[in-house]
């Protein structure tokens, strides 16, 4: 009895338990089959019911016998339930009608939250996390609107607060983007390939990108969409159960493009990256677009930090916190001197530097 009792509860925090679990789902007068591990949360559920109803998962209201309002709590973990599989669930729920009006009408708040050092570097590390990454990388297929290209670098983006203010209303979207986003897609196309992540559906996605002419500027291409459903959901001893988004799902996909040292992904929630910390820039969130939009100037500077760094071998070695000071002058002792352009660039940066500080005694630093 103590050792099945030590073993029910040790599946909460520690390596996997493989086992599956196999679900009918009723919903709108069909039944969908499900399966889940034992040691996902009741969010992961609910994201694979997505998967098979297109209701999103904060629409769904899960009902099973003899288990009260516990399928409303998204943190609880299923092994936890008395679930069987001879049992059937019910959900009730519907398919957005208007997805603008719903994400605009959402009360949810999104706060960012810090996780201490050594808290990232033990879910990244976490035997069960990885098998998660593992399942879905299994699952999710990542759909090429355009062919990776050789030699380029990977720009990954988020939506929210990050290219779009999605909480602000507005008779005309282009209203709520943020200032010089075609300026900065293009410009860093010339040497990174984007991807644009998002913890949304992916008719959410393509709508937005969609409105704000992302898919079809002729400046430049975006390799692939991602949305919610390529998110794993991750555990931490201060913060309870999360999302966030593994960019090892993309690596295994494309391997030969991709890798942890080519890669830098840019979100306004820092906890997205707990599985790569090394490769997430955090920006400033870009909210208020109507009091903001003139004077948000984030991507420029940000188009200039990705330019100055896109011919390093490894910018995962870089502290991306720190961006803003980034110092381009002491970086280029690293570079072999190999195109004219850059050479020329930058030899009247130096000049400029050297100038000014003769001129008025400061320093651009
Ligand atoms: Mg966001």
């Amino acid at each position: 009895m103590a050792a099945a009792a030590a073993g029910a509860s040790s599946s909460l925090t520690s390596p996997a338990t493989e086992e599956e679990l196999t679900l009918t789902v009723k919903w709108a007068g069909k039944e969908y089959t499900v399966r889940v591990c034992a040691d996902d949360s009741v969010a992961e559920l609910k994201r694979r019911i997505c998967q098979l109803t297109n209701v999103l998962p904060k629409r769904q209201k899960l009902l099973y016998p003899k288990i009260g309002s516990k399928l409303s709590d998204d943190s609880l973990i299923l092994s936890t339930l008395p679930l069987k599989s001879s049992l059937k669930m019910t959900m009730i729920g519907t398919v957005e009608d208007d997805i603008i009006v719903d994400q605009v009408d959402s009360p949810e708040i999104v706060d960012d939250f810090e996780i201490g050092q050594d808290e990232v570097v033990d879910i990244k590390d976490k035997e069960v996390n990885k098998q998660k990454l593992k399942r879905r990388i299994d699952q999710y297929k990542i759909e090429l609107r355009n062919p990776c290209r050789k030699g380029k670098k990977l720009l990954v983006l988020d939506i929210d607060y990050t290219l779009f203010d999605h909480r602000s209303t507005a008779e005309n979207s282009l209203q709520l983007m943020r200032p010089y986003l075609h300026e900065f897609l293009t410009a860093a196309y010339a040497e990174y390939d984007i991807i644009i992540w998002s913890a949304t559906s992916m008719k959410w996605v393509e709508l937005k990108m969609g409105q704000l002419g992302v898919l079809s500027n002729p400046n430049y291409k975006i390799t692939a969409l991602l949305d919610h459903l390529a998110m794993i959901t991750v555990q931490s001893d201060s913060r309870g159960i999360f999302d966030c988004k593994p960019l090892g799902l993309i690596w295994a996909h494309f391997p030969e493009f991709y890798n942890a040292k080519n890669t830098i992904m840019f979100d306004d929630l820092r906890r997205n990256f707990v599985m790569n910390p090394q490769n997430g820039l955090t920006i400033k969130p870009f909210r208020k677009a109507h009091e903001n939009r003139d004077t948000d100037r984030e991507l420029v500077k940000l188009t200039q930090y990705l330019l100055a760094i896109a011919d390093l071998d490894d910018i995962s070695v870089l502290d991306h916190k720190k961006w803003e000071s980034y110092d381009e002058v002491a970086n280029i002792k690293r570079r072999p001197f190999k195109d004219p352009i850059w050479d020329a660039r930058h030899f009247f940066m130096f000049l400029n530097y050297y100038y000014s500080y003769y001129q008025y005694g400061i320093s651009l630093k």
